[in-house]
């Protein structure tokens, strides 16, 4: 095999081992990849520069939900009917695979369902014509003109199968299920190809493995430069209240506008967690976990709690931030480096992730395994 070393490999090494496959990133993806490939046999190891889902996988707020961050009517008009139908099956099976691995592994979850709900009038137009061609195409969604949290909205969209998880639990189960190896605290400087393999590159250890997976979602830029205009990162903030005297939110919420997210953990604390659309923030990485207020998003976000919860005003004790990745057309990337083919990913899970995750890597394996085409999600479509 041919090609350039990736990344900075002038670091020192003092640990030199070798295996089957090396995942980078301790994600959901990255654990459910390096699982998948465990059980079928192959010896696998996970190298996580923090801890195992110490990312956005452990910041999110759990919310497993059905389709694309943009409504369907609008996925309708953009990509055509069929496609539309298409990214919200699999969003709904990888809702559905969630549910069952949790199920499994004794990860507990909640389905309450979620509301998509309408600021605007032209939210809720939107609204109503989405829930209409869900209908059709046979997705169980309900469209109310009334406002069921009371909360100021115009109407609202309910999908009764969505759920919530925590996906550090499930993360960390997964891992524990198929043997995996874990190094946590191991940050990969680069890779670079090794006769018919890879070698992996971290400050302290470098790993020989036959295949490695990019699994770093939004820090991909940062290993490798192909990923430079293919998966851009955005920073998604979540603010909390300290936990409530009661529940005010029986569903967890979206805004069809907007990207705000809200939800009520089981301890009783709010969640309220946003980014900003296309075209607003791209900040350098080394700045994008920065989560003081005054900036757009962190303003945006506390001026949708004056408008919707002006009751917790005095509430609101903490924030935390991470890093997501988003491709142009918001679905995720699985496929494998042109220069370094034994080099596989899947990335850019956008804003819906958590139903993504078990959809992508499952492709990713088969693509490793079976040299399966990943079909809608390939990285090929961006060629
Ligand atoms: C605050 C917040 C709230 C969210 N809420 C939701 C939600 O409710 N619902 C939803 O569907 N999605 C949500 N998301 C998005 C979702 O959590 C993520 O997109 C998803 O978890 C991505 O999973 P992943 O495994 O691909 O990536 P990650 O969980 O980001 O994992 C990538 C890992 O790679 C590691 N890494 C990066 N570079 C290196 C390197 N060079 N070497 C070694 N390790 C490296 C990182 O430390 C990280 O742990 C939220 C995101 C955030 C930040």
């Amino acid at each position: 095999m041919s090609g350039d070393p990736i990344g900075n490999l002038s670091q020192s090494v003092d640990l030199v081992d070798s295996c089957d496959v090396v995942v980078v990133g301790g994600g959901l993806v990255g654990s459910a990849v390096a699982a998948r490939l465990a059980h079928d046999g192959l010896s696998v190891a996970v190298l996580e520069a923090r801890r195992l889902a110490g990312g956005a996988t452990g910041r999110s707020m759990g919310m497993a939900l059905l389709g694309l961050p943009e409504p369907y009517a609008l996925a309708v008009a953009a990509c055509g009917r069929e496609q539309a139908r298409e990214i919200w099956t699999l969003t709904s099976e990888g809702r559905e695979r969630l549910a069952e691995t949790a199920a499994r592994l004794g990860v507990p979850f909640e389905r309450r369902g979620s509301l998509r709900v309408a600021e605007t009038e032209e939210d809720k137009s939107v609204l109503h014509a989405s829930a209409e061609l869900l209908q059709t195409d046979g997705f169980d969604v309900w469209f109310d003109h009334e406002d069921p949290l009371e909360r100021g909205f115009l109407a609202s969209l309910g999908n009764p199968d969505d759920l919530s998880i925590n996906g550090a639990e499930l993360s960390e189960a997964l891992i524990e299920s198929a043997g995996v190896m874990l190094h946590e605290g191991t940050e990969v400087r680069g890779l670079e190809a090794d006769g018919g393999g890879v070698r992996v590159h971290s400050k302290h250890r470098t790993v020989h493995c036959s295949m490695a997976v990019l699994a770093v979602d939004g820090y991909a830029a940062l290993l490798h430069d192909y990923f430079a205009d293919r998966v851009e990162p955005k920073r998604i903030l979540t603010r909390a209240t300290q936990p409530l005297d009661q529940v005010i939110l029986e569903q967890p919420f979206y805004v069809e506008s907007g990207h705000v997210y809200g939800r009520q953990l089981p301890d009783r604390r709010l969640l309220l967690g946003g980014w900003l659309g296309p075209d607003a923030t791209t900040r350098a990485l080394d700045s994008i976990l920065d989560i003081k207020s005054g900036d757009a998003l962190s303003d945006s976000l506390e001026a949708f709690a004056s408008r919707h919860f002006p009751d917790l005003a005095s509430m609101w004790t903490s924030r935390w931030a991470d890093v997501t990745g988003f491709t142009s057309d918001g679905l995720p990337t699985v496929g494998r480096l042109p220069d370094l083919p034994q080099v596989f990913f899947a990335l850019g899970l956008g804003g819906h992730s958590l139903s993504w995750a078990l959809v992508v890597s499952d492709r990713l394996a088969r693509l490793m395994l079976e040299d399966e085409d990943p079909g809608l999600v390939t990285a090929e479509r961006f060629a």
